[in-house]
């Protein structure tokens, strides 16, 4: 049996089976099932049901938001705040999977004129989610929804640390559909830790959604070979900030402070690093250290965060201070006491960190630290802080702070994120129509809006022949005059000569 702790006070929560390789097969064959079946209930169909699960999240945020708070420790607005988000993009997938993906005509082209061609986006089938546990209702939302919006069914299997906020979301669709008198499980849950996860990739489900760290999507790619099962992979981030010169230092000094410290620092696309143009770099970091010192985190309705979720965790965060200190960093706040591992029994509460003058290469600045810390540096340009944030292994998000609009973009554009807000942290994962996902180290594959729906599909191409072809070309019968008519043609449409335009060299 799995057993889910508060992490603030140790108590256990509830308990959960440890699923094996059976039962996890088991549920994806009951999946496979009622996946023909929501499948056969059309755009409209699921699109009344989805919003009907919408609705029922938002009517019980109150008890969801609470089941967080004591599972992740988190604040209880910020688990209301994150249900709001995952309920947006449920609307937005319900809203748009027809539009994105219903059959369309595309062009034949002048070679195949004779065809009508079709282009469909067709369900996988089942997809298996596997997540973490630092955002229980958003992350998993983002695939199930986009999935179950797409046309499949979804076996779920939330953290080890997270089951019964997973049990809940699972229940609460269940809860929906019932009002319609339905009662397939088009959403299954499993639970239990990595061996589940494996066993969930082994399944032979038509795709794996699966978000946690870079080390752990290698071992779910590797056990999805096998069957040549797809996957998405949504990673790690060291997302980094810029703030330049012109920037509003005030707005930039407020974003730096929650983007790295809410939520103990446990997001995925928390800010780690911050780069200033060295001209407002000491009044930056006085603003920071003026917003975070009133920081304080801890249990109740006025803490700014809660404890770390895992506390292993800690000793993360410990070895990466050292290592910036031991490297001539140095703390500008926090007294870098980052106390107890899971044994030493300490606080699982981690006063905020910011560090300084910490070398490039220190782990603090490579490595993801998912801890209430961050790392504030002085650069000379913007083409300086662009360099340093792509140097790095990860991708995931990042940000921008500038008042030049033009300069801001240029620089969001040459960021190799998947993601960068510019004015704002974060701003990109509360638009539901935006792609969410990384690059490198931080994965592959897109949650949400159109190609987070599209992700859960497969494209289906369809031409019927609508007249005999002028020229018969797929057919042993076809003749040499045949030959020299499309000879002929592609050379007429396709044999033009291409030279540089004069005066523009070779471009
Ligand atoms: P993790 O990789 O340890 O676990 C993630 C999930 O994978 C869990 O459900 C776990 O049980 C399962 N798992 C573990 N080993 C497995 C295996 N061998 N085979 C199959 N499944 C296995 O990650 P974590 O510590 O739970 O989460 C933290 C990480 O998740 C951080 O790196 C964070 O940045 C990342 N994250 C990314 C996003 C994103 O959208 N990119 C969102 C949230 C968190």
């Amino acid at each position: 049996m799995l057993e889910t702790v508060n992490p603030a006070t140790g108590e256990v929560l509830a308990t959960f089976p440890v699923h094996g390789r059976a039962e996890v097969d088991a549920a994806v064959a009951e999946a496979r099932e009622a996946a023909t079946w929501w499948a056969g209930l059309g755009w409209s169909g699921r699109r009344v049901r989805l919003l009907a699960w919408k609705s029922h999240l938002v009517r019980y945020m109150g008890r969801l938001a609470q089941l967080m708070h004591e599972e992740t420790g988190k604040p209880l607005d910020d688990a209301k705040l994150e249900i709001i988000l995952a309920v947006v993009h449920i609307d937005w997938a319900a809203r748009h999977a027809r539009r994105v993906l219903r059959p369309r005509r595309v062009r034949s082209g002048l070679a195949a004129v004779n065809q009508a061609a079709t282009l469909e986006y067709q369900p996988l089938g089942v997809v298996g989610v596997i997540v973490p546990w630092n955002y229980p209702v958003f992350t998993p939302v983002g695939s199930i929804a986009y999935a179950l919006a797409a046309g499949n069914a979804v076996v779920f299997k939330p953290s080890e640390l997270t089951p019964a906020t997973g049990d809940w979301i699972v229940r609460s669709f269940g809860e929906a559909l019932a009002v319609f008198g339905d009662a397939a499980p088009v959403l299954r849950l499993v639970t239990g830790p990595a061996t589940t996860g494996q066993a969930l990739a082994r399944s032979g489900v038509d795709k794996v959604a699966f978000t946690g760290t870079a080390a752990t999507a290698r071992k779910v790619m590797a056990a999805a070979a096998d069957s040549l099962t797809p996957v998405l992979a949504e990673c790690g981030g060291k997302d980094a900030m810029f703030v330049s010169e012109d920037a509003n230092l005030d707005a930039a000094a407020d974003a730096a402070a929650w983007g790295a410290m809410s939520h103990a620092g446990q997001t995925c696309v928390g800010i780690e690093r911050v780069y200033v143009a060295e001209t407002v770099y000491h009044s930056f970091l006085e603003r920071l250290t003026q917003r975070v010192s009133g920081l304080r985190p801890g249990d109740d309705r006025q803490a700014a965060y809660g404890p770390m979720t895992r506390p292993e965790q800690a000793e993360v965060v410990a070895k990466h201070v050292a290592d910036a200190l031991a490297h001539g960093g140095r703390l500008v706040e926090g007294d870098g006491d980052v106390g107890g591992g899971p044994d030493g029994g300490a606080s699982p509460y981690l006063r905020p960190i910011i560090l300084a003058d910490v070398p490039e290469n220190s782990s603090a600045v490579t490595e993801e630290t998912f801890g209430p810390t961050v790392t504030v540096t002085p650069v000379a340009s913007m083409a300086q802080a662009v360099s340093h944030a792509n140097a790095g292994g990860y991708g995931l998000g990042s940000a921008v702070f500038a008042r030049d609009r033009s300069a801001a973009m240029t620089a969001a554009r040459s960021l190799r994120t998947g993601m960068t807000s510019v004015n704002s942290v974060i701003g990109f994962a509360v638009v539901p129509a935006l792609p969410f996902g990384g690059v490198g180290e931080s994965g592959f594959g897109r949650i949400h809006g159109a190609d987070g729906l599209r992700e859960f599909t497969r494209p289906k191409a369809i031409t019927r022949q609508r007249m005999r072809p002028p020229i018969n070309l797929l057919s042993f019968a076809r003749t040499d005059r045949d030959m020299r008519r499309i000879v002929t043609l592609a050379t007429l449409l396709h044999g033009r000569l291409y030279r540089p335009k004069k005066g523009r060299g070779a471009q």
